[in-house]
């Protein structure tokens, strides 16, 4: 059995034989929380943390808020004025842009925190604002960077393009007149107070040595040291090599004496929508926020995807497409791991269901639960009855032959809330071909234009229907084969098919709308066009 990417990452860590860990991750709250974030800094360190306090370690997760980050929104995100208003002010003193909460933190941070329940997070989220402002270690590593400022500099001079300069400081105070912390410049430094000038409104003035904001790699290296952070993963922005994760690495070694903490990096996620494909990116405003996937599914669902697509691997979401796929998928992982199907590849087993496991927080379900694949339940919303919905569901699921036994509370609450997300999902992103409207008289234009070798296919696929027993693949290569056999085209069959059910040339699956219409409903359409 060759282990999973994940468990060798894991027992690398474990190599270090420490009874205490403590595992990081960053957020910068430049705007909404996508699921492209999600991945890197706070799912994979969740399920590592949860894995190693499984044997027997402590661990502290934590997740750093960069709330002492000015302000970097772009449009369309923001308006020009918002932008121009708060340009370089902390985040935690900008408002929100949409009036709805107390500042802008508030808005695009706090809200998703509720989300992270469902997600299965362990992260204890810390702000570094409080950091800056109470962390006793965290002024220690500020002292540390300004005495040893010259050697920091020549370290990061040696990875950076553009130099800096020989008066550098790696801090810059926070400006009390007019609140900036992006056009400060340090004069002086004297134990734990500094003068500076600020560019932007010309004060000049003292301040604490920790209440500014060290340069962005010395803070991420002095949250290190504060915490005393032994995992910690990192965006592909940071991996190359030379890049700012091996500068942090240098400055860690050689200026704290320290071993720097162990990670990998992460892939980005690209939106693809309308046609377009964009890197997801915060700032910008291109996004699928964290609490939109708990509207349209399941938070393991996403979290098996990311594990068994392995951290390297760039990742293409549409919206359309991708959520049914992903479901599918968990799906069929479980079935893998309750011994009910097998993987196409053998050598992939281990790794699926591992993925599986850990997707389930390593506490999965003790017998496999209702599956309906996702793209058949986008059909079914739609022509369930608008009252009683959930009853009407399992009337139909049952008749379907999916429900055989009794359905206990928990599977039916549960079928309740997928009813709910899968309809949510096919009024926003559902592409046309699935939305569908069935019409159970046949229009007569549309009989009348048959010609005699199409009425033929029509009666035959009635038959095939007829007598078909529930198996789907194989009903799909008869309804197949029996378009050919009466030398139509099998895209023109399907077309005639989808075109006198619902009244238009595409659909979803055939075979999916026979199941989900059930056999007495199609053929009672079907006989319509010979009657
Ligand atoms: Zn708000
Ligand atoms: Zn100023």
């Amino acid at each position: 059995m060759i282990k999973s990417w994940l468990e060798r990452f894991i027992d690398e860590i474990l190599k270090d034989n420490k009874e205490r860990y403590t595992v990081s991750g960053g957020m910068a709250v430049s705007g909404p929380i996508h699921i492209g974030k999600l991945r890197g800094e706070v799912i994979y360190p969740s399920i590592i943390t949860r894995y190693l306090r499984n044997q027997g370690k402590e661990v502290r997760h934590i997740v750093i808020i960069y709330t002492q980050d000015p302000l970097k929104a772009k449009e369309p995100l923001v308006t020009k004025q918002f932008i121009e208003k708060w340009k370089g002010v902390r985040i935690i003193n900008v408002e929100d842009p949409e009036g709805c909460h107390n500042n802008w933190v508030e808005h695009f941070y706090e809200k998703y925190e509720q989300s992270y329940e469902e997600f299965g997070i362990t992260a204890e989220p810390i702000m570094t604002h409080e950091i800056y402002e109470k962390n006793e270690r965290m002024k220690e590593a500020i002292k540390i960077f300004l005495t040893k400022r010259k050697e920091a500099r020549e370290i990061l001079n040696k990875y950076k393009g553009e130099k800096l300069a020989e008066n550098w400081f790696p801090l810059k105070p926070l400006c009390k007149n007019c609140y900036n912390i992006l056009t400060t410049k340090v004069i002086s430094w004297e134990g734990e107070d500094v003068e500076y000038e600020c560019n932007k409104c010309g004060y000049v003035g003292k301040s604490k040595i920790n209440e500014g904001k060290l340069e962005w790699r010395a803070e991420w290296v002095a949250l290190w040291y504060t915490f005393e952070v032994d995992v910690e993963l990192y965006g592909k922005d940071h991996a190359a090599a030379g890049g700012s994760r091996d500068s942090c690495n240098e400055l860690y070694e050689k200026l704290f004496n320290k071993m720097p903490p162990k990670g990998f990096a992460y892939e980005w996620i690209s939106l693809v929508k309308d046609g377009k494909r964009e890197p997801m990116g915060s700032s910008e405003g291109v996004s699928f926020d964290i609490d939109e996937w708990l509207r349209v599914g399941k938070p393991q669902a996403l979290k098996y995807w990311y594990i068994v697509m392995k951290a390297k691997t760039h990742l293409d979401f549409d919206p359309s497409r991708t959520i049914p796929l992903i479901h599918e998928e968990y799906d069929k992982a479980e079935r893998i791991y309750f011994n009910l199907e097998e993987p196409f590849a053998k050598d992939l087993k281990h790794d699926i269901i591992f993925s599986y496991i850990a997707a389930n927080d390593f506490n999965p379900p003790k017998k496999i639960g209702l599956q309906i694949p996702y793209s058949l339940m986008a059909i079914l919303v739609q022509i369930l009855p608008k009252e009683n919905k959930l009853e009407e569901m399992i009337r139909k699921l049952r008749r379907m032959k999916i429900i055989n036994d009794g359905i206990d509370y928990e599977e039916e609450r549960k079928l309740a809330s997928y009813i709910e997300k899968v309809t949510y999902w096919v009024n926003k992103y559902a592409p046309a071909n699935i939305k569908i409207k069935v019409q159970y008289e046949v229009p007569e234009n549309i009989i009348k234009e048959l010609m005699d070798n199409e009425v033929k296919m029509l009666k035959d696929v009635y038959n095939v229907i007829k007598n078909w027993e529930g198996e789907i693949n194989k009903l799909e290569t008869e309804i197949y084969n029996t378009i050919k056999a009466n030398n139509i085209k099998p895209n023109q069959g399907f077309a005639i098919l989808y075109k006198i059910i619902l009244g238009k040339e595409n659909g979803p699956r055939f075979v999916s709308l026979v199941q989900a219409l059930e056999k007495d409903t199609i053929l009672n359409i079907l006989s319509k066009v010979f009657k």
